[in-house]
């Protein structure tokens, strides 16, 4: 299997009257088709390992591979570009726009990208109809849950089939119904449709939808570990690794079944 994504070797470190380093030397990959979650404890570095995975931040030093192409190396249009094609975004607070309907802001990467509506119109119809959002699509995002403005988001994120979904914190603002809801449509978006997705959250449920755990701890690699058969044993299993960490005691606050 290809590697979809290689981080190698990242370092990063906030430079102020006081600098941090927040990564050290992180290294792992990630095969096409694989659905992976980054955990560890508050301040451990997770949004900022993700924020240079997307390209929003740069490292010190280290590359970021995603399918084999160096995006940090790209000049600024051809970076915008890349992201546009590449990558799918969902983020903990929806990050739709009021002004837009359901359908018109899943439709945004095929706008942007200048896709003939003919096109536009059948795809959404396909992506909306797969996450059982059909109706929903021409309300405004006030007038529908979070776990449905959360699957709008994530229909938004792979309308235009990128390469990765990157998602940080996607079920951080949503109840215990809601983030089965989420999980499900992102473990049958994998499942079914072979979307590789790579996941930051601190909520070991939604982790368990994963086939992959990683661990970091105070910007380092810790642990990694792989579901089997079953999901409620995995989850028993992070649960371990959690524990071993420690850090945040607020980070497992938020534990429910
Ligand atoms: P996590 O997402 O795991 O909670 P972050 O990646 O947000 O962790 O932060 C990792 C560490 O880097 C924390 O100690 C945080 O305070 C620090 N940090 C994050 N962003 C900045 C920034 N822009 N400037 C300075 N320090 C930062
Ligand atoms: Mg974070």
């Amino acid at each position: 299997m290809a590697n979809m994504l290689e981080v190698k070797h990242i370092n990063k470190t906030y430079k102020g009257q006081v600098s941090y380093q927040a990564l050290k030397q992180i290294s792992f990959s990630i095969e096409e088709g694989e659905f992976t979650a980054v955990m560890g404890p508050s301040g451990s570095g997770k949004t900022t390992l993700l924020n240079i995975i997307s390209t929003i931040d740069r490292p010190d030093s280290g590359d970021i591979l995603i399918n084999g192409e160096n995006p940090h190396r790209l000049k600024r249009t051809k970076l915008a570009h890349f992201r546009r094609k590449q990558l799918g975004f969902v983020f903990q607070d929806f990050n739709l726009l009021d002004t837009l309907t359901i359908g018109e802001n899943i439709m945004l990467p095929l706008t942007l990208e200048k896709e003939a509506p003919s096109v536009i119109e059948e795809k959404l119809h396909g992506i909306a109809a797969k996450l059982g959002i059909v109706n929903l699509l021409n309300k405004r995002t006030f007038e529908v849950s979070g776990g449905q403005r959360q699957r709008a988001a994530i229909a938004r994120a792979v309308i235009h089939k990128p390469s990765l979904i990157l998602a940080d914190e996607p079920t951080g603002n949503l109840d215990s119904k809601a983030t089965k809801d989420v999980m499900e449509t992102l473990q049958s978006l994998n499942r079914d449709d072979h979307v590789t997705a790579l996941m930051v959250t601190h909520d070991p449920v939604s982790a368990s939808y994963c086939r992959r755990v990683i661990f970091i701890k105070d910007g380092e690699l810790f642990n990694e570990i792989y579901r089997g058969e079953n999901r409620q044993v995995f989850y028993e299993q992070i649960l371990d690794v959690l524990s071993m960490l420690g850090g945040n005691a607020n980070d497992l606050s938020s534990v429910r079944l």
